[in-house]
């Protein structure tokens, strides 16, 4: 019969060898919840297979892809400042992060109505910033989010036309309502999000 403690210690193995890119994804606390159990190690050592696809992710369904990649721009002129992500007009979009509604502007469909959801994560002093999406109407500034959360359907908010719509998903260090400026700008503000997107469980694919 298996006593209290080492009962106590299958459950904790369990956690730390399974749960825990979920768990950090969830809490947005793994660091220290993981440190109860085990020195911490470096998130970016998750094994590429035990992280989730963004392109899975934010649609939490098949059929997601990257069509423009970080500074991925080929015939635009500008850096390209996010990840562009495209299923299908009005596939859910989910949240990748647990944090708080900063800034919600809802647009419209076409180049001049682009829109913009920008979630900032405290304890990473991180902003993501969703563009061109339709938020839902119930989202409101000031709103905790969690991830997996739908937040938006995929469309084309700032973007030329509907076949184009896509969902632009872009890291910031600090706190911002705004992305940064991509096309028709030279200067690069943002830095490579790979390691941060590895740090939270996701492959960027
Ligand atoms: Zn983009």
């Amino acid at each position: 019969m298996m006593d209290s403690r080492s009962r106590k210690w299958t459950i904790t193995g369990i956690v730390s060898l399974v749960a825990v890119p979920a768990a950090m994804a969830v809490t947005g606390q793994a660091p220290a919840a993981h440190a109860r159990t085990r020195p911490a190690a470096p998130v970016a050592q998750v094994s590429s297979s035990a992280r989730t696809n963004m392109s899975y992710a934010l649609y939490k369904a098949r059929g997601g892809r990257i069509t423009t990649g970080f500074d991925g721009y080929v015939h635009t002129p500008g850096r390209h400042e996010g990840i562009d992500f495209a299923r299908r007009l009005n596939a859910p979009v989910h949240s990748l992060v647990n944090g708080k509604i900063i800034y919600i502007a809802r647009g419209g469909t076409g180049r001049a109505g682009l829109s913009t959801i920008s979630i900032y994560i405290a304890y990473l002093r991180k902003t993501v910033i969703y563009l061109h999406t339709a938020p839902l109407r119930t989202l409101r500034t000031g709103q905790s989010v969690r991830h997996g959360q739908v937040i938006a359907v995929e469309s084309w908010h700032g973007v030329k036309d509907r076949p184009s719509a896509h969902t632009h998903v872009e890291m910031r260090p600090g706190w911002h309502k705004h992305a940064a400026d991509s096309t028709h700008d030279d200067r690069l503000d943002n830095p490579n999000p790979g390691p941060f997107w590895n740090s939270l469980g996701y492959n960027v694919r």
